[in-house]
């Protein structure tokens, strides 16, 4: 696989080297051909290349530098974050969709469940929902495994489409055992093939949501900053307690998104300020502004990154997935702890023990 178009690494001089002119970071633009002075650093290294926080590995071939899969190298984290938030149209199925295409281009291996009736993230994603013969509905119902519903798509990420059957899932699974935790089931046995599985929610807060609340490790909530954007919000977060105490004692806040953003007008900044007061630092420094690609892609079928990689939409939605990703890292080992423990050993050996 090549570096993907979009992503944004730096160079990792080598040990001792001090840093040069092109070791700032940078966002690729095409396929990556390495000059001097990196190209006999990278061949004596075995080729360590810096994404990010992310070390990717792999060969260069004729000048351009192709990577391994992460995945191929590490378990799989296998976080699940449903995109919720029961108002309809905030920009949960755009967020969905370009976040997950967008991490997906940083070399995560991700899929994308469409919740949605509406199934616009599977045609988002330039699956016709014609064509689904297999997707969530049959996963929630039982009638298939995840596995065989799973659609491979040209943009790195899987799709778990949606079709028209899953408008009458909400009433089918009323009777069904367990028929709040039927998609936690669904998607258990493909759980560890993915570091993020994205749940595109419909805009309500019904048992399909519900099915989407129980089976996710956290929630990402988009906000569009607007009037009403705070109306409705209570009701999403008691809802979240609710099931946090009756289903689902793990469930976390991923964070706020604000989309369709214009900063400069006044209600906006009220808006945020609401916003920040309540969630703090769960709000993303990302934010996403309102703009004509944004909204045309998915008649293309093409998340962002793919439509218009070098356009503001598509710079937001990737910034967005490295502040992702960065908040996802596991925690680094922390040496000066373990180094100040020691100190503190070796200072109280130093101390004369009373007798
Ligand atoms: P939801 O899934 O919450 O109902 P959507 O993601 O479908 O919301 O977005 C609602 C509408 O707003 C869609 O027509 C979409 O194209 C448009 N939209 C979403 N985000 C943006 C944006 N950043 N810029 C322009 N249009 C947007
Ligand atoms: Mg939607």
């Amino acid at each position: 696989m090549l570096l993907a178009e979009g992503a944004v690494f730096s160079l990792e001089p080598p040990r001792g080297a001090r840093p040069q002119g092109a070791h700032k970071e940078k966002r690729l633009c095409g396929p990556l051909a390495f000059t001097a002075p990196f190209t006999p650093i990278l061949r004596a290294k075995g080729l360590t290349f810096c994404c990010e926080w992310i070390i990717i590995e792999g060969v260069m071939k004729e000048g351009v530098f192709h990577v391994e899969h992460p995945a191929e190298r590490e378990d799989s984290v296998g976080k699940i974050v449903a995109v919720a938030n029961q108002k309809g149209g905030v920009g949960k199925t755009t967020t969905a969709v370009n976040l997950s295409a967008c991490v997906a281009a940083l070399g995560k291996k991700v899929l994308i469940v469409d919740l949605d009736p509406q199934g616009n993230s599977t045609t988002g994603y330039g699956i016709s929902k014609r064509s689904v013969e297999m997707g969530t509905y049959e996963v929630l119902i039982g009638e298939a495994p995840a596995r065989d519903a799973i659609r491979k798509t040209n943009f790195r990420t899987d799709v778990l489409p949606s079709n028209t059957r899953l408008a009458g899932a909400g009433l089918e699974l009323i009777d069904l055992p367990g028929r709040e935790s039927r998609l936690r089931k669904g998607l258990a046995p493909i759980q560890q093939d993915y570091d993020y599985i994205f749940i595109d929610c419909p805009p309500s807060l019904d048992l399909l949501t519900l099915n989407g609340l129980c089976a996710c490790d956290s929630v990402l909530i988009p906000i569009q900053c607007e009037y009403y954007a705070l109306e409705g919000l209570s009701e999403l977060i008691s809802t979240l307690k609710t099931v946090r105490r009756k289903y689902n004692s793990y469930l976390d806040i991923e964070g706020v998104v604000f989309t369709m953003y214009a900063g400069r007008y006044n209600l906006t900044l009220q808006v945020v300020e609401q916003v920040q007061k309540y969630f703090g630092d769960k709000v993303y420094q990302t934010t996403i502004p309102r703009t004509i690609r944004i909204s045309e892609a998915p008649s293309y079928g093409q998340p962002i990154n793919y439509y218009e990689p070098k356009g503001k939409g598509s710079e937001a939605y990737m910034d967005l997935a490295i502040e992702f990703v960065k908040r996802n890292r596991p925690r680094d080992p922390q040496p000066h702890r373990r180094r100040s423990r020691t100190a503190k050993t070796e200072a109280s050996a130093k101390t004369p023990q009373k007798a």
